[in-house]
């Protein structure tokens, strides 16, 4: 038994930030919370936290209601996106804050900040303050600090947010096998679906204080639950259903829109069965692969991505004409609310 959240909301004034979520999250997973910018995320982080009170619903830790206990009951370590480092203290120290208000025998601390100092690669750092360190050093030491008094579940609120891409990257991969070595229930928020794809066992997409869809990975990437889910999750093409591009080939949708992964627009040098003609408008080189602009005889324009090996086979130019079929796509019923 890990968390789980029954149908809790939370108003804010007029604002329902999070509304009737219902979730459950394993032991020892590690699970990504991910969603734009106003979606419910951190309130829900928060809620988790024992920061907020739900207005309706409960929280449960490890089988425990915990809907009204403090935050220093619930036994959470908590990292923000900006390190809350004690600028005073040195690393050791930070490291040791929450054993020693524990009143944790000396020795222990020393042991447990050493064993720390090792997990999160900082070992002959110990010493030195906040200020000497570089943001990637200065988070990993925040973790560490929350995993010092052994918490049951760590929740980490976009914690890699206010670094630079390199050491963002370098960072979720270690965190992903910090998670495999410690196997502590973690929560992770993320707007970033490439940060929540690589480092989570578990993706919950969250909208407008809901949650669109649960699932691993490879699961929302490939069966997406709603329109918002494909679209958050990567480039998409959305086009009018009763486009040409969809006749004869089992793709017409009942519903307004169709949506088609680049990669899964087929470019062909000559007409085949069921493609239609298209003008190659720009090129852009993405290094591994090729991304096309195609404008459709009807105007509507359709982005294709190549791989390397198939541009190099297919030699197509600016202006050329080509023609195009899709290969896969997806319709979403919309549900109207009242
Ligand atoms: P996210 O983390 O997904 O960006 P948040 O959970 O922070 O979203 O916020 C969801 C919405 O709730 C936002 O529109 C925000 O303005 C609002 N909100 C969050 N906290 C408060 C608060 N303490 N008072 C009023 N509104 C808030
Ligand atoms: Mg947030």
């Amino acid at each position: 038994m890990g968390i789980i959240v029954e149908h809790v909301s939370k108003r804010f004034d007029n604002f329902q930030a999070v509304d009737q979520i219902n979730l459950e999250i394993k032991t020892g997973s590690l699970v990504a919370l991910l969603g734009p910018s106003g979606s419910g995320k951190s309130t829900l982080l928060r809620l988790i936290a024992g920061l907020e009170l739900p207005d309706s619903g409960r929280i449960l830790l490890t089988g425990r209601d915990a809907t009204y206990q403090s935050v220093q009951e619930r036994n959470i370590g908590f990292v923000f996106q900006h390190y809350a480092l004690f600028k005073h203290l040195t690393v050791r120290k930070n490291i040791a804050f929450g054993l020693e208000i524990n009143k944790a025998p000396k020795a222990k601390i020393k042991a447990r900040v050493s064993e720390l100092l090792e997990l999160v690669q900082l070992a002959g750092l110990g010493d030195r303050y906040p200020s000497q360190l570089s943001g990637g050093q200065r988070q990993r030491v925040a973790l560490a600090r929350a995993l010092a008094v052994e918490p049951k579940v760590l929740l980490l609120d976009e914690p890699f947010g206010a670094l630079d891409a390199k050491v963002r990257k370098d960072l979720r991969i270690w965190l992903r096998r910090l998670h495999d070595e410690v196997h502590v229930t973690t929560v992770f928020v993320t707007h970033d679906q490439e940060e929540a794809m690589e480092v989570a066992d578990e993706i919950v997409v969250m909208n407008q204080g809901k949650v669109e869809q649960v699932g691993t990975p490879a699961e929302i990437y490939d069966h997406p639950a709603s329109a918002f889910v494909m679209s958050f999750i990567g480039p998409v093409n959305v086009l009018p259903s009763d486009s040409k591009i969809f006749a004869g080939n089992g793709f017409e949708s009942p519903h307004p829109e169709v949506f088609v992964r680049p990669q899964d627009v087929v470019i062909e040098i000559q007409p085949g069965e069921s493609t239609v003609p298209a003008r190659v408008n720009r090129l852009i080189h993405l290094g591994w692969e090729i991304q096309a602009e195609l404008a459709l005889d009807d105007g509507q324009v359709v982005t294709a991505h190549l791989t390397r090996d198939r541009y190099d086979l297919l030699k197509i130019q600016p202006q050329q004409r080509v023609y195009v079929r899709p290969k896969e796509a997806k319709a979403f019923p919309i549900f109207y609310s009242i």
